[in-house]
């Protein structure tokens, strides 16, 4: 089923809020700690051993002394804190492995921040999942390690760009991808993430639906579904950069290469793909069918996460990275556990709309 229309996105953009310089509302009342020693001696590397283990068919041996102190500190300060670390499988193989205590795509993130039995939440991602996760988790602590994190789609629309939408085509119900600000989940139905967005735009029962703001997604979706789609002409900076042609050029200089990519990709892309799937979906894919070659059309640390899983596959890796994933490291989620810092708050009343529209998909058994 075509795309009914697609319409562009506005010129304002909602950027990730800055916070005001000094120490953060939960620092005021929870305090500051003192910063470890990352001193690299005989005692951390025997400590950390078992974790080196676990990234080592990605990580030279000559990088582990950097990273190890840190992953030390940052685990011991978790205790201390009563911390839960998030990661996405877009962030760098020493934090996803080694530091997070929840892995996974946006919707398993947010499935798990609902239930953090934790004080303070650490999201290892970018900014619209720290909001979501403050969103599920109101009185809780949730820190971003870098509040300009920020998101290409989550800037591509804002709350008025969805209200001059509901007032252009009333009635019809507003489906938003996760990877939005909060004020534009307040102004949804119901979200969706990559994983679940078919089930999502079916579950509603309607004939038309608008689907914001990823118009590749968008397209994929219009693919799969009769449900006639509305979208918007939002883009992932890191997907739209493949090419048809270049997963061709793969695919003739390996026959035997299997592709599989992400929805956010262009439909050009996904026309050369073996299967196309959510992050999650992927890793799922690579862990069942355990090709011989895969490139895996995504954020190319995700290859590595997987690859330090299963070594035995071999991954062909076309490095596009996230420059907004890639802010998040290790030396800033220790100043994060330390200082408590970047705090992300939601204005309560946006947050409650927010929150029925995420708490929705959630709840929806897809
Ligand atoms: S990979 Fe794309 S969708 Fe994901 S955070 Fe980066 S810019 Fe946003």
């Amino acid at each position: 089923m075509p795309i009914l229309e697609a319409l562009g996105p506005s010129p304002h953009r909602s950027l990730p809020p800055v916070p005001a310089s000094g120490r953060s509302a939960a620092a005021r009342r929870l305090g500051v700690l003192p910063m470890p020693s990352l001193e690299w001696n005989e005692s951390v590397a025997r400590e950390t051993a078992h974790l080196y283990e676990r990234i080592k068919a990605v990580v030279p041996a000559v990088e582990w002394p950097f990273f190890a102190p840190y992953v030390k500190a940052i685990n011991e300060l978790k205790r201390e804190r009563n911390a839960v670390i998030l990661a996405h499988n877009y962030q760098t193989p020493e934090i996803y492995n080694c530091v997070a205590d929840v892995v996974g795509d946006s919707l398993q993130l947010a499935r798990e921040a609902t239930k953090a039995d934790a004080d303070v939440i650490v999201q290892c991602g970018v900014h619209f999942m720290a909001e979501t996760a403050k969103i599920l988790n109101p009185d809780k602590v949730v820190l971003i390690p870098d509040v300009k994190a920020g998101c290409s789609l989550a800037e591509a629309i804002t709350a008025d760009d969805v209200r001059l939408l509901r007032a252009r085509f009333p009635g019809m119900p507003v489906i938003t991808y996760v990877n939005t600000s909060a004020e534009v989940k307040a102004e949804s139905d119901i979200c969706c993430t990559s994983s679940n967005a078919v089930e999502v735009v079916e579950s509603l029962g309607a004939e038309r639906v608008i689907f914001l703001p990823d118009e590749y997604l968008a397209k994929y979706v219009a693919s799969q579904t009769d449900v006639k789609i509305i979208a918007w002409k939002g883009h992932c900076e890191v997907h739209e950069r493949f090419t048809g042609d270049e997963l061709r050029g793969y695919r003739e200089s390996d026959p035997g290469l299997m592709i599989i990519a992400h929805p956010e990709c262009p439909p050009d892309v996904l026309a050369e793909a073996d299967f196309t799937g959510s992050t999650a979906k992927m890793i799922d894919w690579v862990r069942a069918q355990k090709p011989k070659r895969v490139v895996m059309v995504t954020e190319c640390s995700m290859a590595e996460n997987v690859q330090a899983e299963l070594p035995e596959v071999e991954f062909v890796k076309p490095c596009n990275l996230c420059p907004h994933m890639k802010r998040i490291t290790l030396p800033k989620i220790l100043d994060s556990l330390v200082y408590l810092k970047e705090e992300v708050t939601v204005d309560p009343v946006v947050a409650a709309n927010a929150r029925r529209a995420v708490e929705r998909m959630v709840h929806l058994k897809c």
